[in-house]
């Protein structure tokens, strides 16, 4: 009788534990976002699908430029003349985009966001646009113009026609967001993916590390290599993305907030590390400073790594990377 109360119980455990990875695919925040849970059956993965992609709207709502409902969007709108009072997570979020601005010396700049009139990257643009252009447009880009009081929880651009926007940030920050409620939510195992920005955490439910494709920028259906991840994010910014060519020259979205001009010599970066909201713009910086700065400005911080592929189609790592071929 004891044996066979044990071998049943062994079953109910080996039944009740088949884990499997539940994923679903779908458009926000203008991206493609995959989400994978690992879960016991389908109608529990779907629930915790369904309660990632709320928080995911909840955070589009509120950072979103294109939503002139957002409290971003009133920020801009109120740009030169009054302070915006904000909730204290989009406080606390351009508190840390301005961070990464002074670590980053301005190559990361959520004020970049006024280029957006000058350099358009859906296929509106037909000409090059001008020197004056760039050069009226450029001079409303600069953090410094960024006013924060924490007291009033307010946020004020001081110049009039200054705009901010999180196209460099939202995403990884959407991704840790949406990863942390649904491990609140005991969720063991699962991958937010934001257009290549992710964030992971458990294993595969056969118990092996979730594994992270490099793919090449000029192909990419071809792989370079393949990246073990454990609970963290991997955030890729490439000019494979979006980009314009004029007169055969590739110009990418990723804008340098001091010249205006889009930031060239890379073909794309890769961040590893903990956060996908530090991920994503570091990736960004990393692109406008260049393969060289950017290289000695990752192996200066600790626990962040990346892979840069240059214009030459070559990996050049930062120093703690081993790559698996
Ligand atoms: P992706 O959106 O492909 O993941 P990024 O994370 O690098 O790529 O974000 C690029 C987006 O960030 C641009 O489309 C633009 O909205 C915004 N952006 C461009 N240049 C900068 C910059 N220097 N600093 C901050 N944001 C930027
Ligand atoms: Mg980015």
């Amino acid at each position: 009788m004891k044996i066979k109360l044990f071998i049943l119980s062994v079953f109910i455990c080996a039944f009740g534990f088949s884990q499997d990875v539940y994923t679903k695919t779908l458009k926000l925040m203008g991206s493609r976002f995959e989400i994978s849970v690992v879960a016991n059956d389908s109608v529990e993965g779907q629930k915790y699908i369904v309660s990632a992609i709320g928080e995911i709207k909840r955070i589009e709502n509120l950072i979103s430029s294109w939503d002139s409902n957002s409290q971003t969007s009133e920020i801009n709108r109120s740009a030169g003349v009054s302070a915006v009072k904000v909730d204290l997570e989009l406080f606390q979020l351009i508190e840390r985009a301005l961070k990464i601005s002074k670590l980053t010396d301005g190559a990361f700049d959520i004020s970049y966001a006024s280029m957006d009139k000058i350099w358009k990257f859906d296929g509106s643009m037909t000409t090059m646009p001008s020197k004056e252009a760039i050069k009226k447009s450029v001079e409303k880009v600069g953090y410094e113009n960024i006013i924060l009081d924490a007291t009033n929880q307010t946020v004020f651009l001081k110049l009039k026609g200054m705009k901010i926007g999180f196209g460099a940030i939202g995403k990884g920050y959407a991704a840790d967001k949406a990863k942390a409620l649904l491990i609140n939510n005991g969720v063991s195992a699962g991958i937010i993916n934001a257009s290549g920005d992710l964030n992971t955490w458990g294993t595969q439910p056969n118990g092996k590390d979730w594994m992270v494709a490099i793919v090449n920028p000029l192909n990419k259906e071809k792989v370079f290599s393949w990246m073990p991840v454990k609970n963290s994010a991997v955030v890729t910014s490439g000019n494979y993305e979006k980009y314009i060519r004029f007169n055969d020259v590739l110009y990418t979205h990723i804008i340098d907030p001091r010249t205006g001009y889009p930031a060239t010599g890379i073909l794309s970066v890769t961040i590893f590390t903990q956060n996908a909201e530090l991920a994503d713009a570091l990736a960004t910086s990393v692109f406008v400073m260049g393969e060289e700065a950017g290289l000695n400005f990752i192996n200066q911080l600790k626990g962040v790594e990346c892979i840069i592929v240059n214009k030459d189609n070559k990996i050049v790592s930062s120093s703690q990377i081993e790559l698996q071929n």
